[in-house]
């Protein structure tokens, strides 16, 4: 076994925690005390530290701030009735990380920075994990071109991060969505699979004008033609249809959900038919009116199970069945919250 890396540890002087109401927690408002940071020069990751939360310096330069050379991800830690610290499927988000990374042609991340500094990071702020029910600690790690040169080449200087933030329950309520047929958020040959900050941003824009007709989100629809389901905003997307397990097949365009992967391999276990595959939009609209789609909700880290209760499509909505009604979604929200709060056996090896 390889040492523990050396981290210099700088503590804040006087905790921030009384500040946070855990039973009202708003979403990405108050970070944890501490942040970690490794830089990248010269071939080499190094000044690994952990610091007190707070503004940085960065060059006015930076190609993060002018080509969007920034990489994040996503992942939620959890505190059992027993106090322990529950991180979900963090292998997962390092190799998703990495994805990225060579995408935006960034060095690689090794293992033991990730993960000893996620570590002796949550060791530090370990009350900032909250309790109480539905609430997790979310973690964000990223990686940006700390280079001070404006032209557009690979990045030569880079920092890896991670904060983090007490929430409560997220994206909760069941959500009206509108199937997107004009903007797109990714196409073939792009950066779709990828968390990249260029894929986020433009997205909102979108998003915005169909939050002003009462929608919540979007679901995206393929690049080229708009015939094809891709995601629903921030969140994989999946059908029950005619007692199926319906979910877009990955590619270039769609990330690879941890959430999205999870339910699949829960839904598989339980002895459910799963497809992964084209899900045309024309599909979807004829299973609801023929009363066949029974379940449609987005799966991702920030809600888990976001239950999807309206679909609009070129101006006409769709109300789907009442969220009651739904047996697969609901009780796979039940045995993947069991699993991350150690209630129920770990039977997969996502907890650490
Ligand atoms: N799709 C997109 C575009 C996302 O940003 C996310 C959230 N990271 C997801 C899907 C869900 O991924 P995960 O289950 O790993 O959170």
């Amino acid at each position: 076994m390889i040492d523990t890396l050396n981290i210099d540890i700088k503590k804040i002087a006087e905790s921030k925690i009384s500040q946070i109401d855990f039973n009202n927690i708003q979403f990405g408002k108050t970070y944890s005390d501490h942040m970690f940071t490794a830089e990248y020069e010269n071939g080499e990751w190094k000044n690994l530290r952990i610091e007190p939360y707070e503004p940085m310096r960065i060059s006015p330069a930076s190609p993060a701030l002018h080509y969007g050379i920034s990489i994040f991800e996503g992942l939620k830690a959890y505190k059992d009735s027993e106090g322990k610290i529950n991180i979900f499927r963090a292998d997962k988000n390092y190799e998703r990380l990495n994805i990225s990374a060579n995408r935006m042609c960034m060095p690689q991340l090794p293992e033991q920075i990730f993960f000893d500094g996620l570590h002796t990071l949550l060791e530090l702020d370990n009350k900032w994990v909250p309790d109480v029910p539905g609430t997790s600690l979310y973690i964000r790690p990223f990686i940006f071109s700390n280079d001070d040169y404006i032209g557009i080449r690979p990045s030569e200087r880079f920092k890896f991060m991670i904060i983090t933030c007490p929430v409560g329950a997220y994206y909760a309520k069941p959500v009206k969505v509108k199937i997107e047929d004009h903007f797109v958020r990714a196409v073939e040959g792009g950066s779709g699979y990828c968390k990249t900050g260029c894929n986020y941003g433009p997205a909102i824009y979108p998003a915005k004008l169909a939050q002003q007709k009462g929608y919540d989100q979007l679901i995206w629809t393929d690049g080229k033609e708009h015939k094809y389901i891709e995601e629903s905003g921030t969140m994989n997307i999946m059908f029950v249809i005619d007692g199926k397990l319906v979910t877009p097949a990955l590619g270039d365009t769609i990330l690879n959900g941890i959430t999205r992967d999870s339910v699949l391999n829960v839904a598989r276990d339980w002895g459910m038919d799963v497809e992964e595959r084209k899900v045309p939009v024309t599909e979807v609209i004829a299973a609801i009116k023929e009363g066949r789609l029974t379940e449609a909700f987005g799966a991702g880290t920030a809600a888990t199970i976001a239950q999807i209760e309206l679909i609009g499509y070129k101006g006409e909505d769709f109300q789907l069945p009442a969220v009651e009604t739904r047996e697969f979604s609901n009780k796979v929200l039940k045995e993947l919250d069991g699993i991350k709060l150690g209630q129920i056996e770990d039977r997969f090896g996502w907890v650490s």
